[in-house]
């Protein structure tokens, strides 16, 4: 396992820190980092930015370069991040476009699907959303209930889906969508469809999460209509390209684990300039062990995801180890986000400028519990750990 930077990885830092003080927003560096609070100009500045990436030549770089990509090692992806959340940059609106469904298509779609949506991926044109989820099917996705009939030449889309990010802001969805039915293997029978959202079959409802924000939605098919051409793979097969476009996903934990390597950073900062009645924080005896343990977890979880990244490397594909970083970034990032509302006693309850430290703790911490969940909950996270790492029995509830 080595990861010392190489003069050429080296070199491709330079460039990006180049550009990105050239070509991040106005004032950005300089910590004026508001995004706008209207849901319309907040979509129009992130897609800007989606397309700035893509003129510089930084919106895809994992992609071959035929697509617009520039063909990044795994090192570079992982250099790209760090730099990425050191500057703090405007979230990804297409961030399930450019790592999920266009590397999919890339991989495994029609000349006909590459033409019409890549180029619209990657410059930001059109922005996706994943609709797996629905009332019933979560963990247990095979069981999803939507269903998908052919009338004629058209696919009539019927059911409903939940918890779909981005759904509100999206042009396009890759959804599952149940084509026939296997009572012995609920897996079959699921079929991939690249749906259209602009269209009076889709129903989009936004949900109001705890910190206020609204990310995610119910989304609500009547017949809705897609076409043969909008097919992934195979019909009947979508659950083997579901798996495949999972797999697309090299680096995201690796940029949630910078992300809190940041974090860690902030919290530090933040505790040494902090005094409760008069006395600093820091002086505090349980609060240095809190800060040591959550340093040495967190570095724990680095080289554990740097060593599962040497497997990807030599494999290929993840393996069933990256449970572990999943695990470890949620559970910290819970525990860190609590442990700064705690310090401020009865006055963590308070919000936005109200705060007494930056009010980011009390974002972060009501959003936090989401990241326990989406991807897998840390109960399945478990599971897999137990059953796939370390051989253990099967969980006796399943
Ligand atoms: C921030 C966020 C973003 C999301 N984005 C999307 C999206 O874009 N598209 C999309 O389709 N979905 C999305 N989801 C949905 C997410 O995939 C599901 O919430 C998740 O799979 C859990 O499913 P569920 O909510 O139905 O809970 P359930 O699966 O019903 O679980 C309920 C409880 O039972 C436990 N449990 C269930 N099965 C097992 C098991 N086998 N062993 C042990 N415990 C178990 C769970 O851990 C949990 O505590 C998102 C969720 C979140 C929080």
């Amino acid at each position: 396992m080595d990861f010392s930077i190489s003069k050429q990885e080296e070199a491709f830092r330079q460039e990006l820190r180049t550009w990105l003080e050239e070509n991040l927003p106005e004032g950005w560096l300089q910590g004026n980092r508001e995004l706008p609070e209207d849901k319309a100009d907040y979509a129009v500045f992130l897609r800007k930015w989606q397309n700035t990436l893509y003129e510089g030549g930084w919106g895809a770089i994992s992609w071959p370069k035929e697509y617009g990509g520039r063909e990044a090692t795994l090192m570079e992806e992982i250099i790209f991040y760090q730099e990425m959340v050191r500057v703090q940059a405007p979230p990804l609106i297409n961030y399930i476009g450019i790592h999920m469904v266009g590397p999919t298509l890339i991989q495994s779609g029609t000349d006909e699907q590459k033409e019409k949506f890549i180029n619209k991926i990657i410059t930001g044109e059109e922005v996706w959303c994943q609709g797996y989820s629905e009332p019933n099917a979560g963990s247990d996705l095979a069981a999803i209930q939507t269903s998908a009939e052919k009338k004629g030449d058209q696919w009539l889309i019927n059911g409903q889906k939940v918890w779909t990010s981005f759904g509100h802001l999206a042009d396009k969805c890759f959804l599952l969508a149940r084509t026939s039915t296997h009572p012995e293997k609920k897996h079959r029978g699921i079929t991939a469809f690249l749906l259209d959202m602009n269209q009076s079959g889709v129903e989009t409802k936004p949900i109001t999460q705890m910190d206020g924000q609204q990310e995610f939605n119910e989304v609500y098919l009547t017949d809705a209509v897609a076409y043969d051409a909008d097919i992934v793979g195979e019909l009947d097969k979508g659950w083997r390209v579901m798996i495949a476009l999972m797999l697309h996903e090299r680096t995201g934990i690796g940029a949630e684990l910078f992300t809190l390597e940041k974090r860690f950073d902030d919290m530090v900062a933040a505790i040494k300039d902090y005094q409760i009645n008069g006395r600093p924080v820091m002086d505090d005896p349980s609060v240095r062990q809190k800060l040591a343990s959550f340093y040495a977890r967190f570095r724990g979880s680095l080289l554990n995801y740097y060593r599962n990244l040497t497997s990807t490397l030599k494999n290929g594909h993840p393996g069933p180890e990256s449970s572990i970083d999943k695990l470890a970034v949620s559970e910290l990032t819970k525990e860190m986000a609590g442990f700064m509302m705690s310090l401020q006693g009865h006055r963590g309850m308070l919000w936005k400028e109200d705060a007494p430290i930056d009010p980011v703790w009390q974002d972060e911490y009501l959003f936090s519990f989401g990241q326990t969940i989406g991807g897998g909950t840390s109960e399945v996270q478990r599971n897999t750990i137990g059953e796939r790492v370390l051989g253990l029995p099967k969980d006796m509830g399943r």
